[in-house]
Formats: structure tokens, C-alpha cells, sequence
């Protein structure tokens, strides 16, 4: 049944649930539910005015099932309204800002930055998810077999929908966004994306802006990392950046909890949603152990591009290797990579 009578629009203020039907498709808008035209509703995950700008249309993407797919080709089903309403003005806020640079980006609102995010991050999952149940695909990790990242990506999906529905988070927010500035001497790639769908982890690099976030922690994450993110406050080399994520994504690993979110009823006459929120914490650690044997191996994933072995990132297995602090704590000043063998040796 794909009437329009079967769907009718939802209130401004009610929020849409695809999770109860599993109406993640191409022939339901992502935010309202309303009956799309495969192929013609639709929005681009990566926006139109990023793929220009970073030239990304024809730039090749690796799905967990191994496929190969082109940017341009990652869409959103997206009804005509939700697009011009909601998903285009919040990319036109996000595109002035990204051409003031970092000075642009810092001045966007937390809940912008969630959005924006999460907007890219939805499209990418789904995409993962659609991509799974297509029989033909083989795909390597049965995702909609994995009932903690369901757990999330539901929770997730309420915060989420301040994207169409005018929403205020009761004094918290819905996840951890960090925002970066690389140092530029040696830093090659201006753009750069990656994520792990598992924790709703997702980073973005635009020039010499890196937007790191966990999209579903009510930024528990930041809160640890207080004091590294203060610290960080100053263009970093590209290596201390991933040395960064790799702490975002671990710690985003070791998370233990998933929020609750309660829209509050809503009264004749308001004009936005208050939603609240609950962590279960009662029962267990917010996060689980840090152990240095798994947080090396997120270092040595992030580090790929400069080939840091295991062995010198635990040459000291209770510290294992840091870029961003000396071996006093201090924050360190990188002005120049020099490669594993000799990294060692190099106190600047
Ligand atoms: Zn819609």
C-alpha cells in the first residue's frame, strides 16, 4: 500500500518513526515518511555544493559489502517538501558558513553541526543497510543482525529529527562534535571522510577544518576529553588529528550506554518540541575499561597513512605512543613528521 491516503503528512511537531515498519527505502521520505519517487525524491548524502567543491562526484566510495559505488550516486529519499524546507536551508547555513573557513564553522550552533553530521551519517548507514538487503549483495558484517547498533541508530534517529520537526534539547546534547584546525604545511588531503557505523562515529575534513563526532553519546565523549580538546586548540599536524579521532573512536568503542529520549507532550498553540533525556546508567560503567592493547589498534588505524608500527606505538605498553603530548604531558608542538624510524629520536 503506497497510497497517499495510507500516509498521511505528519503534524509539524510529530515525530515519524520508520523503525516499527523498517520503511528504510527509496520510496519513503527519510524524515516525514511521505511516499518518494524512487530517483526523482531524493537528496544527495554528500551535498551538491561539497561534491563541487571537493570534487567528489566520480570519487569511488568502498561499502562494507566491498561494492563500489560513486558519490554522487549516495541519495536520500526525500519528499519535495522536507528538501526545500529542511534538508536544503540546513545545507545552505552549513555551505556560507564552510566558505568563511574555520572562523565560519565555529560560529554554527551545536545543533546545526549535529545535523549537518547526521545527515551524511544517516544516508551512509542506510545506504549500508538497503545495500544488505538486496539479495544479491554478500555482505561482510550482517548489520541489521546487529541489535546494539539498532539500539542506536534509534536513539539516534530522535534527536535527529530537529532536522524537520522544531525541536529543543532539555540542557543536553545529543552527541560529541569536535571541531579541528590541521596545520597546512603538511597536510595533503583536503578532503576527507570516514566513520564507523557501528558507534555512530563520523569525521569529516574540509580544507583544514576536521569535524570529529559521535552522534549518539549525549556528549559524554567530550566531557572525558575535556582536557584534550582544550588542548588542541591549535593547528595540529595531520598525524595529531588522527591521533585525536583515535581517542573519539575508541572511546566511542568502549561507550556502554545508549540514551533514552522523551518528546514531551505537545499543547495547542506550541510551536516547538522539547525533548528530553535519560541514560541508564544504573547498571553498569558508562564506559568500559581502557584497555591500551585495543586503543593502539585504533591508533595504528588511524596512523595508516604515516606507517607507525604496533610495535613502536606500545614500545611502552603502559603509554602507548602519543603525538599530541610529550613524555611529561605537555601538549607537543609537530611541526614536521619525520616517519616512524627516526619519530623516536625527534623532540621538537
Ligand atoms: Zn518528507
Amino acid at each position: 500500500m503506497e497510497s497517499g491516503s495510507a500516509f498521511p503528512s505528519l503534524s509539524p511537531l510529530a515525530l515519524y518513526d520508520p523503525f516499527t515498519g523498517m520503511q528504510f527505502s527509496q520510496k519513503h521520505c527519510f524524515l516525514c515518511g511521505t511516499p518518494t519517487v524512487p530517483g526523482q525524491d531524493a537528496v544527495p548524502v554528500f551535498a551538491e555544493w561539497l561534491m563541487t567543491r571537493y570534487n567528489l562526484h566520480e570519487r569511488q566510495i568502498k561499502l562494507l559489502d566491498m561494492s563500489i559505488v560513486r558519490y554522487e550516486e549516495l541519495q536520500i529519499a526525500c519528499c519535495p517538501q522536507c528538501r526545500t524546507r529542511h534538508v536544503e536551508p540546513l545545507e545552505v547555513r552549513v555551505q556560507q558558513a564552510a566558505a568563511q573557513g574555520l572562523a565560519g564553522l565555529r560560529e554554527l550552533d551545536e545543533q546545526t553541526l549535529f545535523l549537518w553530521l547526521g545527515k551524511m551519517f544517516y544516508g551512509v548507514l542506510v545506504t549500508e543497510l538497503l545495500n544488505e538487503l538486496m539479495p544479491l549483495a554478500r555482505p561482510q558484517y550482517p548489520l541489521a543482525e546487529n541489535a546494539q547498533l539498532f539500539r542506536r541508530f534509534q536513539a539516534f534517529f530522535q534527536p535527529f529529527q530537529a532536522l524537520r520537526v522544531p525541536m529543543e534539547y532539555d540542557d543536553f546534547v545529543p552527541g560529541s562534535v569536535f571541531l579541528l584546525e590541521t596545520d597546512l604545511r603538511e597536510d595533503t588531503l583536503p578532503f576527507f571522510y570516514d566513520d564507523d557505523l557501528s558507534t555512530l562515529t563520523f569525521s569529516i575534513k574540509l580544507d583544514e577544518a576536521v569535524l570529529v563526532a559521535c552522534l549518539v553519546d549525549n556528549g559524554i565523549i567530550r566531557q572525558a576529553m575535556r582536557r584534550v580538546y582544550d588542548d588542541a586548540q591549535r593547528p595540529l599536524h595531520p598525524a595529531q588529528v588522527a591521533e585525536f579521532k583515535a581517542r573519539v573512536y575508541y572511546g566511542a568503542y568502549l561507550l556502554n550506554v545508549v540514551p533514552d529520549y522523551y518528546p514531551r507532550a505537545v499543547h495547542p498553540g506550541d510551536t516547538t518540541l522539547v525533548m528530553d533525556t535519560l541514560i541508564d546508567d544504573v547498571t553498569g560503567a558508562v564506559f568500559n575499561p581502557w584497555e591500551n592493547s585495543g586503543y593502539a589498534q585504533s591508533l595504528l588505524e588511524m596512523w595508516k597513512p604515516w606507517q607507525i608500527p604496533l610495535t613502536q606505538i606500545l614500545a611502552d605498553p603502559a603509554q602507548p605512543l602519543s603525538l599530541l603530548y610529550d613524555a611529561d604531558g605537555q601538549p607537543r608542538q609537530l611541526d614536521h613528521f619525520q616517519g616512524p624510524q627516526t619519530e623516536n629520536e625527534k623532540e621538537s
